[in-house]
């Protein structure tokens, strides 16, 4: 056999243990027969793919309670709770790490602040704050199967590069394999908007469709397009940089050069700064300037407070102007906000909705849910969704299964 063949045949022997994984985690408890029917599979290797999988400890036996021939029949269940794993959300200003098991379980997290941007020092920073994450929480861990780390920049999802990153220079670094090597661990790195698209569909609010847009707003605005249950790429990279969109032609000058992007008018600093100036006009609010964040804006706005809900109205309607050209281009199930701002959904939601609906296909927008998702202020999901996905798809479960 050549080296091709070889290859070949150990892809299959991949893509098949993968299979039948999926089946076993999304439909379990599942029996051998059901499986080999629902996968296509001959029965000998189901009994050889799970029999690998039963002696490394991630699925394991169940007697069903039922059975319809009279004899009881043994099911199969993915084992959730022996195995963990660390996901990593890097940000502008800090880190926050958090502990798992494969149930998704959050069983650890902190917030620790960042004060580097320089690239070796904030890589060095990211490990010792992972080392002591890791020393200090020992006892919840049973043996640790990989790491995720996500960061609202672009990366290479292939070879783990980060390829732009805002405020901190890390353009260039091969981040993932870095730490890879460093802590011995199967290590995956994504776009923290993408990522968390991903985690919706797997355990959140987008669990029951196919097709799914997240928009998250921020330090800046961006979206996640989940299209046939995967996150949808170009060029092997992500895509949904809806934040630089032109909305306005002579608008600001955008932190990519351009002018007039959404985030220049819909992104927490440019809402923040628009809302102080109507209120340095003298215009009559219940909002103190010296004490104005996102979420006494929100507040004020669901208190109907004019000057509040004006702003929320207008950000509303920029947004709603960007999902609507979504809606016509990627016609989705369900549209999800994340981000401080949904704190004001009753005014918000609404505004995008009116923009939708005047400006999408009417087949399209019909019945459209519109709303919050679920994980609002869980920084570290979308480093979960990458796990379960390389479980999903073969590529950790390959590399647990040679532990
Ligand atoms: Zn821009």
């Amino acid at each position: 056999m050549t080296e091709g063949q070889i290859a070949n045949i150990d892809l299959v022997k991949q893509v098949n243990a993968a299979a039948v994984y999926r089946i076993i985690d999304q439909q379990g408890p599942v029996s051998r027969i059901q499986i080999a029917d629902i996968c296509q599979l001959a029965p000998a290797s189901i009994t050889k793919i799970t029999r690998q999988m039963l002696e490394h400890g991630l699925i394991r036996e169940e007697a069903l309670l039922e059975s319809t021939g009279g004899r009881r029949a043994i099911a199969l269940v993915a084992e959730q709770q022996r195995f963990q794993f660390i996901s990593c959300r890097l940000g502008r200003k800090s880190v926050h790490i958090g502990l798992y098991n494969l149930a998704a379980k959050e069983l650890a997290r902190i917030e620790q602040p960042l004060t580097e941007r320089e690239r070796e020092p904030v890589i060095a920073s990211l490990k010792s704050a992972l080392e002591c994450f890791i020393a200090s929480h020992k006892k919840q861990i049973n043996q640790l199967i990989g790491l995720a780390v996500t960061l609202p920049g672009l990366v290479n999802p292939e070879s783990g590069e980060v390829l732009y990153m805002p405020s901190l220079s890390l353009a260039g670094s091969p981040l993932a394999s870095e730490l890879e090597t460093h802590f011995k661990l199967p290590t995956f790195i994504g776009n923290d908007t993408r990522s968390l698209a991903l985690a919706e569909h797997f355990f959140g609010a987008s669990r029951d469709c196919q097709d799914s847009i997240l928009v998250s707003v921020h330090n800046g605005t961006g979206a996640g397009i989940i299209s046939k249950g995967k996150v949808l790429l170009g060029q092997n990279r992500n895509v949904g940089e809806i934040g630089h969109i032109q909305v306005e032609r002579f608008g600001r000058r955008c932190q990519c050069g351009n002018f007039g992007c959404l985030e220049t008018i819909v992104s927490n600093p440019a809402i923040l700064e628009r809302t102080r100036e109507l209120l340095t006009r003298g215009h009559v609010s219940l909002l103190d300037p010296a004490a104005l964040d996102i979420e006494s804006l929100c507040s004020a706005a669901n208190r109907g407070d004019p000057l509040a809900c004006e702003v929320i109205r207008q950000t509303g309607e920029y947004l709603g102007q960007t999902i609507a050209i979504m809606v016509n281009l990627f016609n989705p199930q369900k549209v999800l906000l994340a981000g401080e701002i949904v704190a004001a959904q009753k005014v918000l939601i609404p505004a995008i909705q009116r923009c939708v609906e005047h400006q999408s296909l009417p087949s399209f927008h019909a019945g459209l849910p519109i709303e919050p998702a679920a994980f609002q202020s869980q920084a570290t999901m979308g480093g979960v969704a990458l796990i379960k996905r390389a479980l999903l798809e073969g590529d950790l479960l390959q590399r647990m299964m040679e532990m």
